[in-house]
């Protein structure tokens, strides 16, 4: 085990060691260590080697400095600078909240920024804030259109979260593929299968093989033509809203190593003060009690806020392989 803190200031310690500067790598390591805590595998240490991978091929500045512009008094423009997305909504967020106080709505649009995280780590503070948070973000071709064969659109994450009267904030996070690609990557490691239906090989035939996905293959969206519908709207939100590349405009293979994508990310925040919600967070409450009285028997963020409290009280499961691992990659890599 080891606690959120101490996981915290040795992730800090490897990115810097990596060539990001303390703050920025403080801002990733709080990303990383934070989907860990709350048991988002895919997103947590398991993403390590390929953020690390990816700052040595230089695809990812992690020295970039964002450029924040407010365009209109309700949204804010920034341009990452090929750098981490969490570093560019750090730069933006103090306009960002207040935007959103002053106006009751605002935005933030990211370009030009990597984001090979959790979403959910980027939103749940508006939320704490009081304020309702919509996020999304896209990435490389990774999944398939309704009826096609291969990929164009990633898989394109979407966010909500909101104050609720008790406790923590109500907040879901999704991948708007039928899995989340990192799932097929832990998949090939483990040398198992994935499930029916979500995948396609290079030949746009269905496939349970995660290499063969992973070779040239696709992901399906999730909810079949409805799903595809909103995996494409976060494709246009995140991307073309926001002066990003689509998925499939990002040029990694001119970076050996990279794993990441140079993106887009789109976050939209309201106040419900201003749209005569103010009682909205005891709203939320009242549907919640109605959904677990109609039999829901688990709401989005039960798991992922009982892996939180099970980090506080006992630690982070962590092996002593990988541990020794993390400490090994706090020494600069050989050039
Ligand atoms: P899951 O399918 O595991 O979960 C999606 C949401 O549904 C979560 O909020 C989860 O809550 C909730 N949920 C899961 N099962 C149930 C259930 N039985 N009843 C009610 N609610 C449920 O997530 P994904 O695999 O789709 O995504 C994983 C992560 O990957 C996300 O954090 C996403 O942001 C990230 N991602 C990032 C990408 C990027 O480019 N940066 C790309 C794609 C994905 P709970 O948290 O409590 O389990």
């Amino acid at each position: 085990m080891i606690s959120y803190g101490d996981l915290h200031a040795l992730l800090a310690r490897i990115f810097t060691a990596h060539g990001m500067p303390p703050g920025s790598a403080a801002i990733l390591a709080g990303a990383v260590a934070q989907a860990e805590r709350d048991a988002c595998l895919s997103h947590g240490l398991f993403r390590i080697p390929g953020y690390l991978s990816s700052l040595r091929s230089g695809y990812v500045d992690g020295a970039a400095v964002p450029v924040v512009e407010q365009p209109r008094p309700g949204t804010m423009a920034v341009d990452g600078a090929r750098g981490f997305a969490q570093v560019a909504l750090e730069a933006g967020r103090v306009r960002l909240l207040e935007a959103a106080r002053n106006l009751g709505i605002a935005c933030i649009s990211i370009r030009n920024a990597h984001h090979y995280a959790a979403l959910a780590t980027d939103i749940e503070p508006f939320a704490d804030a009081g304020l309702f948070a919509l996020a999304m973000v896209n990435g490389r071709s990774r999944v398939a259109p309704f009826g096609a064969r291969r990929a164009v659109i990633g898989t394109n994450p979407i966010a909500f979260a909101c104050p609720r009267a008790s406790g923590a904030p109500l907040l879901w996070d999704m991948a708007t593929s039928a899995i989340a690609n990192a799932d097929v990557l832990m998949a090939a490691r483990d040398g198992h299968a994935i499930p029916a239906g979500v995948a396609l090989d290079r030949h746009g035939e269905p496939t349970t093989d995660p290499e063969a996905m992973q070779d040239g293959g696709a992901l399906l969206p999730f909810g079949g033509h409805k799903g595809a519908a909103i995996a494409t709207m976060v494709e246009l939100l995140a991307a073309a809203l926001t002066g990003g590349r689509f998925g499939f405009e990002d040029d990694a293979f001119r970076y050996p190593g990279a794993t990441t994508a140079n993106a887009g990310q789109l976050i939209i925040l309201i106040d419900p003060a201003a749209t005569g919600g103010a009682g909205a967070a005891e709203r939320v409450e009242t549907l919640l009690t109605r959904l677990t009285d109609a039999g829901a028997d688990r709401i989005p963020g039960d798991r992922r806020l009982a892996a939180r409290a099970s980090a506080a009280e006992n630690g982070i499961p962590i092996t002593q392989a990988l541990l020794a691992q993390l400490q090994a990659w706090t020494y600069p890599p050989a050039s």
